[in-house]
């Protein structure tokens, strides 16, 4: 099977004036397509910021990512944001929903950037959410929807370009254990649906819906396990 997601020697240093802080050390990790992983750590472990270079949101210092077959260490910034734009969705733990728009709006809105007319544009959104299970919840806007419900709205965001590659930096870090659990659910169905998913938490309980575990210690991945019994999903 074809490796999505294939880093080398993968480092990352922030420098502040001339001091330089190394956060990744050296990242060598290969994702094939179609798993679900946990991406855990301490705070401070460097998982934002390896989560950041594989959404092409930022760049690393030195080593090698290869994301579905394109050498995208060595691209220049607008070729990088078109492979973004294709391949990759991305959910942030503070969901980053536009408050203005309905969710139907916030989902379709990827979809004008990419200039796709608007009877098409709602058709793929409604498809998306409801994958989701927010179909009866569609017009309504950011602040008349619970945490959980802001956090699907943002996952069929990440969805609505049918990226290969869906990513989460702590999607539930500001929910409820139960609600968790439901989201943890959506992203297996997603990963049952053929997409690859990778997803940060720091909770054991939350991790272990996911089929792999890697776990990232000062900067360099100090585990990667295989789940035997792994939880099914529907
Ligand atoms: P995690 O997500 O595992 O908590 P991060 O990747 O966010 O860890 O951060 C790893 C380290 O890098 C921390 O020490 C953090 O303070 C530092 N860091 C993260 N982003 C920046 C930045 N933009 N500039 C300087 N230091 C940063
Ligand atoms: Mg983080």
């Amino acid at each position: 099977m074809q490796s999505i997601i294939h880093l080398e020697g993968i480092r990352k240093s922030y420098y502040m004036g001339k001091q330089e802080l190394q956060v990744l050390k050296g990242i060598d990790l290969d994702i094939l397509k179609n798993e679900y992983v946990a991406l855990m750590g301490p705070s401070g472990s460097g998982k934002s910021t390896l989560m950041n270079i594989l959404g092409c949101l930022d760049s690393p210092t030195g080593g090698k990512y290869v994301l579905n077959g394109h050498d995208v260490s060595k691209m220049a910034d607008d070729n990088l944001a078109d492979i973004r734009n294709k391949e990759i969705g991305f959910v942030f733990q503070q969901f980053n929903l536009l408050p203005r728009l309905t969710a139907l709006e916030n989902v379709a809105l990827p979809l004008v950037y990419a200039g796709i007319g608007r009877k098409q544009r709602t058709e793929m959104a409604m498809d998306v959410i409801g994958k989701v299970g927010l179909q009866d919840r569609s017009h309504h806007k950011p602040n008349e929807l619970s945490g959980g419900q802001c956090q699907r709205v943002a996952i069929a965001r990440a969805l609505v370009n049918n990226p290969s590659l869906i990513l989460a930096d702590e999607p539930t870090g500001n929910l409820d254990t139960k609600t968790s659990i439901e989201i943890m659910d959506i992203f297996g169905k997603i990963q049952a649906g053929g997409n690859t998913v990778v997803l940060v938490t720091h909770e054991e309980d939350i991790a272990n819906h996911a089929k792999r575990i890697v776990r990232l210690r000062d900067g360099l991945i100090e585990s990667d396990k295989t789940q035997a019994g792994t939880l099914q999903h529907a």
